[in-house]
Parts: structure tokens; sequence; C-alpha cells
């Protein structure tokens, strides 16, 4: 039996014809629609500038190294993340220091954060995950009380809104991923946006092999290879073109699934804060009740529904093991579970969904 599957790709707008430009004139490393994507996702974004990378993680690994981080250095990121945010700062030999996950957004807690600055720390990175935005405000006054840059990951969060503001232009800089389950995609693809355009620069000089700009193949530093392609870029735009109508569809199947359900005893839902719009990247869902959510996963799948389980914190990894204990973090990892979210679905999807789910309640929570 086909699954309902957690995420896919939709492509139903200009891409093949984008990309078929590319190939009829050849221009599929370089060319124009690497610049018209980027000018249009900064425009979406409301920053001044974005430049392309390969992918998500590359995007973070190339913003750090432009703000110079690098060994010894300490980089603050939430324990609840994908493993990319923690391995990017790896890679510059700076170590990732985490905090815990406020219970209710599941992003960084900015209240927990001043107690892990020390004099090495060089960023704060907030995550928006599964598409909520992380408080920011107050993580910016930290910033620019300690003179600590911050940034964003907001690999997950595509067009959601935090006080009205576009995540991506929330901080210093933010990076965002197009891999084939995100909001929108290239493939495999990334993103970085700033306000800021020395930085920028930098980024875009270091991810061509720090190529020096007046004399070819001379190289004064060690650069990276992180440019995306062309084609790429082509199936970016033509998605970008449509990322509204994406996320009108996600919020709405949010909507959807809060309405069948709410009344359910033992199930914590996504919440959406009042200065909030989040983009429901995931839509997932706590069990109060602990150690149900692989019980929940196995019975779903056998109904033909695929479910995703939470990450597993950092701090808990074997490369990044500390003894400490973040009890947010630790609680929504082990139960919270993450259902069918793609553009795709049905409301009838949906109803069935909430339908197992709550049979599954009744007889075990
Ligand atoms: C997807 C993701 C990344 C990495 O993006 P890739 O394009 O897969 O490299 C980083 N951080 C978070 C929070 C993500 O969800």
């Amino acid at each position: 039996m086909k699954k309902i599957p957690i995420a896919q790709p939709v492509i139903i707008g200009n891409e093949l014809k984008y990309v078929r430009d590319c190939v009829r004139s050849t221009w599929i490393s370089h060319g124009k629609y690497i610049d018209e994507f980027e000018k249009g996702f900064a425009k979406f974004c409301e920053t001044k500038y974005a430049t392309t990378v390969v992918n998500g993680t590359a995007a973070l690994h190339l913003l750090l190294a432009a703000m110079e981080i690098g060994k010894g250095d300490e980089v603050i990121m939430p324990s609840l993340t994908f493993v990319a945010t923690a391995n990017a700062a790896s890679y510059l030999g700076a170590k990732p220091v985490f905090v815990d996950v406020e219970y209710d957004t599941w992003n960084i807690d900015p209240t927990k954060i001043e107690k892990k600055i020390t004099t090495k720390t060089k960023a704060i990175i907030a995550v928006h995950l599964y598409g909520h935005p992380a408080d920011i405000d107050p993580i910016n006054a930290l910033g620019e009380k300690y003179g600590i840059p911050v940034l964003e990951d907001a690999c997950e969060a595509h067009g959601a809104l935090y006080k009205r503001k576009k995540v991506g232009s929330l901080s210093k800089a933010a990076i965002f991923s197009f891999y084939g389950n995100k909001i929108i995609t290239t493939g495999e693809g990334g993103i970085i946006t700033s306000n800021n355009k020395k930085l920028i620069e930098r980024a875009i000089y270091l991810k061509s092999h720090a190529m020096n700009k007046k004399r070819k193949y001379y190289h004064k530093e060690i650069g990276y290879n992180y440019r995306m392609t062309n084609l790429q870029a082509a199936i970016g735009l033509a998605q970008l073109e449509n990322i509204s109508k994406l996320i009108a569809t996600k919020r709405k199947n949010a909507r959807t699934y809060n309405m069948h359900l709410e009344r359910i005893d033992g199930i914590l839902l996504p919440s959406e804060k009042e200065w909030a719009e989040s983009v429901f990247w995931m839509y997932s869902i706590i069990l109060k009740k602990l150690r149900l959510k692989d019980k929940l996963a196995r019975y779903l799948s056998e109904k033909g529904i695929e479910t995703r389980p939470f990450f597993e914190p950092m701090h808990k990894l074997p490369m990044y093991k500390t003894k400490e204990s973040l009890r947010n973090t630790e609680f929504l990892s082990t139960n919270g579970i993450s259902l069918p979210s793609g553009v795709l679905l049905t409301s009838d999807q949906i109803y069935y969904i909430s339908q197992e789910i709550k049979k599954f309640a009744k007889k075990y929570i």
C-alpha cells in the first residue's frame, strides 16, 4: 500500500519551462536564473541581499566561515534542531553550545541563553523549528548587550512571520534550505539572506574558491566550491512564484488538523503565538503520556500513514554529548511526532488521519 507521505515536493509551475531553457541554451552551471532567484528570494524575505549555495548545511558553514568563526569559538543554539546546525559550527573547529527550548513554541528559550554566554561566544543561532518563528527580539537584545551576532536557521520556515516581519530578515543573517521536503525546493540547495553587504560579499567570495577578483587563480586563503547551479536556481525561481499559495495551503491544513484534534486529551497541538505566523512546515503533535510515540507511529504506519519522529536532542548525540539535562528538549524529543504535512494532502486524508489518532487515543491514552 502506498502510504500518505510525510512530505513531498510540489511542482506545479514553470519549473520544466525554465529548466528546458537552461538545457536548450546550455547555461546549466552559471546563468541568469541564479541572479533572478537570489533577487526574488531576497525580496520575498524583505532583505537587501541573498546568495545561493549547494544546500542548507553549506549555507550555515559558509556563513559562519564568512563571520570568521573558528577554532575555540562557541556558537549558541537550541538542542532541539537538525544536526546540521551543530555540525556547521564543528566544521570550523567551533563548539556548539546547547540551550533548552520552550515547551510551547519548541524554539530556543531566550531566558536560558544568557547563562551560556562566555567570552568565547561568537554567535547565537535561533532555529525556527517546524515553521514557527523563534522569539527573536529578546535574543537580539542579548546579542546587542554582549556584542554577539544573532543568526537564524530558517531552513524550516520560509515565509513565516515574526511581528509581521519575515523570518530571514530578523537578525544579522539567515540561512534557508531547499531540500525536497522543505517549503520550496531546488532538489538540493540553500541560501543566505542578509542586509549586511560586507558579510554577503565575503560569503560570495568564499563560496567561489576565494578567487581574487582582479588576479584570476590567485587565492590568499582557503575557499569553497559551494555554488548553486543555474538548473537548480531555475527550479527555485519557479517554486518561488508559487510560494504564497504553498504556505496558504500549509496553514489551511494545520487549521483542519487543529479542528479535528483539538478535543483529544493527552495531545498537545502545535502552538501559534499571537506575534507569529507559522508556516507549519511539519504539523506535529506531542503525546503527553510518556513513551507512546513509537506505538502511535507503528499504529499509523499500519493504517498507511507515514510519520516522523522529532529530532534527537543534540546534547544526547555521541559527538556532542553533555551531562546536563534540558527538560523541554528531552520531553519534546521523546514524545513529539510529525504527521503528514505535504501541500498535496487532501482534507479527506486529514480527516482520516485524525480519526485514526482519535481511535488510538481512546485505546491507549
Ligand atoms: C534541513 C535543515 C538544515 C540543512 O539543510 P540541507 O539543505 O538539508 O543541508 C539545517 N537546519 C535545519 C533546522 C533543517 O531543517
